[in-house]
């Protein structure tokens, strides 16, 4: 006899989590421990929550699992950066990438496996789409790294710049959102969550009316749409002033600014005539420029930009006013490092 497969609670919210323990005549209130030993304690075996009774955490173990993805391979670089390989359910690999920073660590998930916008500098955009993340397979890659002790500081910011576009996979990626920032359970607050678009415009003007808006980055890449449309085959559809529009509107409070991500590309997008450009367009825009020199992959026929060209593109950026980093490479020698995140054999 095959036993029955087990729902895995994992994604759940505290309210659905409630209604499931009343429908096994508990009271509500249960429903709430489970939540809080879940996602506050880390605890992910039933019979360690020790403020149920040991009957229904029987019962609970018969009926239920609390499934995380499972890693497959780790490989650490030597500036630190951890790229974790997880297994999903059904055999699909994601990645998932923890940043150690001077003052507060980044995990860097994925929403999706591949993705569907075939950005032509991108690795990842080689895969086409595999398939959306569930919530559970979202919240599961922190909830992951926080539980196994794979990570060395509990306490980390997230951004979704792993596989896939957030914004393709809304409303698993916003209930992920509600999850890891509820200060009930992960208490991760939406200002240090990160969602990073390819430039979706009507996902954007749904984001800024949610009930929980984290910070938004927007991929630009480019400083014309003729340009960009060659990158990034979305900018047919949503040109560059449709989605700056989208960016204004975006409601953000006092401190709050949208981070613009701007690939540099030999010789494609690298011009000083670029830059000024670039600053033309977000001239009025609450915005931080962050800067990545192209992570070289030997399939898609880039070259990485100049270092010169990289340190002038910047000057003229903050000469003009803008609050421009440049994002080191962080992992690299993993092919950890940002759009390197197709699997590699
Ligand atoms: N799909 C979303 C989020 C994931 S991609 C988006 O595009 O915003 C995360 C970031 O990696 C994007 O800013 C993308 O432009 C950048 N990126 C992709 N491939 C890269 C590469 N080879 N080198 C440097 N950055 C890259
Ligand atoms: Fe997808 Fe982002 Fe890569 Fe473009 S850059 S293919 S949107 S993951």
């Amino acid at each position: 006899m095959t036993t029955p497969k087990r729902t895995n609670l994992i994604g759940l919210s505290e309210a659905e989590l409630m209604e499931l323990v009343q429908e096994m005549g508990e009271p509500g209130y249960r429903g709430r421990q489970i939540y809080h030993s879940i996602y506050a304690r880390k605890i992910l075996e039933f019979s360690r929550m020790s403020d149920l009774s040991a009957s229904l955490q029987r019962e609970l173990a018969g009926k239920f699992c609390l499934a995380l993805p499972s890693l497959c391979s780790q490989r650490r670089s030597a500036d630190g950066a951890v790229k974790m390989l997880l297994s999903l359910e059904d055999g699909q690999k994601i990645e998932c990438v923890y940043i150690p920073e001077a003052r507060r660590d980044t995990l860097c998930i994925s929403s999706q496996v591949g993705c569907a916008v075939g950005c032509t500098f991108c690795a990842t955009g080689t895969m086409g789409l595999r398939r959306n993340l569930t919530a559970a397979e979202i919240v599961g890659q922190p909830l992951f790294a926080a539980a196994s002790g794979m990570v060395p500081r509990p306490a980390f910011n997230i951004v979704m710049m792993g596989m896939g576009e957030p914004l393709h996979n809304f409303d698993a990626v916003m209930k992920a959102v509600r999850l890891l920032s509820d200060p009930a359970g992960m208490a991760i607050s939406h200002r240090k969550i990160t969602v990073s678009t390819s430039g979706v415009v009507s996902g954007v003007r749904k984001l800024a009316r949610q009930p929980v808006v984290p910070n938004l980055a927007v991929s630009l890449n480019a400083s014309d749409d003729r340009t960009r449309s060659e990158l990034m085959p979305l900018n047919r559809k949503w040109k560059i002033e449709a989605l700056l529009d989208a960016c204004r509107e975006f409601p953000l409070d006092s401190r709050r600014r949208i981070t613009f991500e701007y690939v540099l590309l030999g010789g494609v997008n690298d011009s000083p005539e670029d830059a000024r450009r670039l600053a033309r367009l977000l001239r009025g825009l609450p915005a931080k420029i962050n800067l990545i020199a192209w992570n070289f992959n030997p399939d898609l026929g880039f070259v990485v930009p100049e270092p010169g060209r990289v340190q002038r593109f910047k000057e003229i950026l903050q000469e003009k006013g803008f609050s421009t980093f440049l994002r080191k490479p962080r992992g690299a020698d993993i092919y950890a490092a940002c759009g390197q995140l197709a699997l590699q054999r």
